[in-house]
């Protein structure tokens, strides 16, 4: 399943999120001088003794270039982010002086080095900086700028088919019929496969019909993934294993111990990667973060991140049905020095409510039933833009 589909240049204005093919390397040392750190005054730290009085003799902004050494006796004002002339070993802090016209008194002693990044200390020049396999975020993205790569070659973000099935669904635009419902995991696929990377390509709704299904997965089959909602429960008109079976699918699960979420299923039909993911809205939502979130790192041409797995004190005690792993939408909060983490009233599977309200979930495992509030607990952050 791993490897991008293809490979594009991409200016670095638009390459948030996208995975990178190759090395980038630094274009020269970095910091390209000994850079202040601070506004104050290059010294010579051997000059400075407590109330020591040197000749200012000049001053150096950001971006000025440096031709004259420091002499003995002698400081420089300097700026933030500009060059520390050749002589100078400290910078005093602006604060710790006192200025009676060309004269300064340094009210404090000055350490060698201080306040100075030197020449080369972060990078070397043609050092890598970033690798082939990473994710481009904010930070990634500025060493990028600023050692001048300008265009990336990135994995093209890897199309994802979303199809959801059933009877009772129709488009979120139609006025629902008493028994029916609006598709609206469609909609929270789609922003979920966004998220992870992917390009959502809605392909719609399928009816519980195996012909209708048939036509639109062999649809779906044409990108490089294919998640479906619904169908993969028990009931007699939950036909998507049926109709993948049909179509040569490979299975590698057809149901997980978890809560929710238990039919979810995996297949590679026609080589390519299908999740049949439950459709109880929470269930779907889940399920996308746990199975499709890291196959989508993979398509993506970089690695599976690991889950966002955090620890934390739980609020109010848990009492779950054991057998299957639990996850619970929760609000996880700093109270003082430690994360606590409350499970959120829900009604089911179908409480999108719930989940709307929640930034993570509390992980119970299978073999426990009760936890105790103050327990530690393991929560998954929810994976999301907020
Ligand atoms: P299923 O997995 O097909 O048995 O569906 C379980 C329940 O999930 C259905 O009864 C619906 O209430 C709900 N559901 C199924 N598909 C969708 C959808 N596309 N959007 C919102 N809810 C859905
Ligand atoms: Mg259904």
């Amino acid at each position: 399943m791993r490897g991008p589909c293809s490979s594009a240049s991409v200016s670095v204005w638009d390459a948030l999120g996208l995975v990178l093919l190759h090395e980038v390397k630094t274009d020269r040392e970095y910091p390209p001088f000994d850079r202040s750190t601070r506004d104050g005054y290059a010294v010579r730290s051997a000059d400075i003794k407590l109330g020591a009085q040197l000749k200012c003799v000049g001053e150096i902004k950001a971006g000025d270039t440096v031709t004259q050494p420091l002499t003995p006796g002698a400081c420089v004002q300097i700026m933030t982010g500009a060059a520390v002339p050749v002589g100078a070993d400290a910078v005093v802090m602006i604060e710790y002086t006192q200025r009676e016209g060309e004269l300064i008194r340094f009210e404090r002693a000055a350490q060698a080095k201080q306040n100075i990044v030197p020449r080369g200390s972060e990078a070397r020049a043609g050092q890598t900086i970033l690798k082939a396999g990473m994710r481009l975020g904010f930070a990634e993205l500025a060493l990028a700028a600023q050692v001048g790569a300008t265009q990336l070659q990135c994995a093209k973000r890897p199309r994802i088919a979303i199809l959801s099935t059933g009877d009772e669904v129709v488009l979120i635009d139609e006025q629902p019929g008493a028994f029916q419902i609006r598709n609206s995991n469609s909609v929270s696929l789609a922003a979920q496969v966004r998220i992870a990377g992917g390009e959502p390509v809605v392909l719609g709704n399928a009816a519980d019909r195996v012909e209708d299904l048939g036509e639109k997965i062999e649809r779906g089959l044409k990108e490089d993934a294919l998640v479906l909602t619904g169908g993969v429960s028990m009931g007699k008109y939950d036909l998507v294993e049926t109709v993948l079976k049909a179509l040569g699918a490979e299975f590698f699960f057809d149901a997980v111990s978890i809560r929710p979420g238990k039919p979810a299923v995996f297949a590679v039909c026609k080589s390519k990667p299908v999740f049949g993911l439950p459709g109880n809205p929470v269930s779907t939502m889940v399920t996308f973060q746990l199975f499709v979130t890291p196959a989508i790192d993979l398509l993506s041409g970089g690695d599976a991140h690991p889950l966002a797995l955090v620890e934390a004190r739980l609020g109010q005690a848990l009492n779950e049905r054991p057998g299957l792993t639990h996850f619970l939408p929760a609000r996880i909060e700093w109270h003082g020095a430690e994360p606590h983490v409350s499970a959120l009233k829900w009604q089911g599977s179908g409480d999108i409510a719930a989940l709307a309200g929640a930034n993570c979930f509390v992980v119970v495992p299978s073999e426990r039933e009760k936890i105790a509030s103050g327990e530690r607990v393991s929560v998954l952050l929810r994976k999301d833009v907020v």
